[in-house]
């Protein structure tokens, strides 16, 4: 159902100001005015545009991390070490689950920090296409695995994922392609991206995800061509003890924020935010600019993705600072997904039923539609209230 809403007196956050400005939301869009609307008055409320985690592996949220004493030199290492923990029962267990429910439960891990939009690198997989799938997937059209594993050879094909060259071939110019790059602090790391660039494989939409053994020159070789990062700090420092200043990649708007999968990142992308600000000399706007939409989010014609907070202090050191139990209420395609029980008007307006939950231990309404049980079941501090 068509479901029009009006907030009214709440601060709307840009990346730039944070102002006091109606807003409105129809067909699933943000509008400049709308007849007939539920009205919300939102006086003490901050609104802010559907977060942006740029990189996951949804499925791989719910595998147990391996667990290691010292760092690793580089993220093949990593993965070498992985095919042994992958013999754990635990964890054979866990990769059994069937890929649909839990990609179910990675988006799940993201909407319910505000995160509506990801990043995902891995293959398409059709549960992204159904209408009530929690997030909204981007950028996993265009991808290559990393160097090492995505290279054929006159032998064999990649070891996993599609051939790096003729991936990035096959990119048009105007879309995103994604691949690990320099994820490491060794000599193998830190020859990549001139690899990459040998390859053909460095240009504008090339989105280069860790970076960490990228040197200062090769900084500015990827910020000429127009190459983007984006960074995962808790990851990073997880795996390798390390991760890159990200201060000259912020300055050239060259920069993204992902959480990567909770196999080695952050347990949510708010958790992310604090991790970058505290490996950083970022300050809490410009982390929120990792985050958010290029052109802004909340203007007219885009769609309606929000989260709502209680209006404390700064804007920014509010989101900053928010748990995901804090955010009063997600908002995807002008419709809530989870919020505080005073809301329960806005998902009866909408048509939405709903599932009382505990997020956190906080009380919440959840839309029920996105309450899989199987997915649910996977998700640490989420639990039904009956
Ligand atoms: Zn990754």
């Amino acid at each position: 159902m068509t479901a029009n809403v009006v907030i009214d007196n709440a601060t709307i956050v840009h990346r730039e100001r944070a102002a006091a400005t109606r807003l409105a939301f129809t067909d699933g869009r943000i509008a400049s005015a709308v007849p007939g609307a539920l009205r919300l008055d939102l006086a003490g409320h901050l609104v802010f545009p559907g977060l942006v985690n740029a990189h996951d592996h949804l499925h791989l949220n719910c595998i147990p991390p391996l667990v290691h004493a010292a760092p690793f030199p580089n993220s093949y290492a990593w993965i070498d070490a992985f095919e042994h923990h992958h013999d754990r029962p635990e964890v054979k267990a866990a990769a059994s689950i069937p890929r649909d429910v839990r990609h179910w439960h990675g988006a799940l891990k993201n909407i319910l920090c505000g995160a509506t939009t990801v990043i995902h690198h891995d293959p398409w997989h059709e549960a992204f296409d159904l209408a009530d799938f929690p997030v909204r997937v981007g950028g996993n059209r265009h991808w290559s695995h990393s160097l090492l594993l995505g290279q054929s050879r006159s032998d064999h094909p990649p070891r996993y994922g599609p051939d790096v060259v003729a991936s990035f071939r096959a990119t048009p110019s105007t879309e995103h392609w994604a691949i690990h790059l320099a994820e490491g602090t060794d000599d193998v790391a830190g020859r990549e991206l001139a690899a990459l660039d040998a390859l053909g494989c460095l240009a504008g939409n090339t989105m280069l995800v860790h970076g960490v053994g990228m040197s200062e020159s090769d900084i500015d070789r990827m910020i000429v061509y127009g190459a983007s990062v984006t960074w995962c700090p808790a990851s990073n420092l997880g795996m390798l003890g390390r991760t890159l200043d990200p201060r000259r990649l912020f300055n050239a708007g060259r920069l993204s924020l992902g959480t990567d999968s909770r196999l080695t990142g952050s347990h949510t992308l708010l958790d992310e935010m604090r991790i970058a600000a505290r490996n950083s000399d970022l300050t809490a706007r410009e982390i929120f600019r990792l985050v958010s939409r290029r052109d802004g989010g909340l203007i007219p014609g885009l769609p309606a993705d929000c989260i709502i907070l209680a209006d404390v202090t700064d804007p920014y050191d509010a989101l900053l600072a928010a748990r995901r139990s804090d955010l009063r209420a997600v908002v995807r395609n002008g419709r809530p997904v989870i919020a505080d029980h005073d809301f329960a008007e806005w998902f009866a307006h909408c048509g939405i039923e709903t599932t009382e939950v505990f997020l956190d231990d906080a009380p919440k309404l959840m839309a029920r539609a996105l309450c899989r049980p199987e997915a649910t079941a996977l998700e640490r501090g989420l639990r039904m209230a009956s």
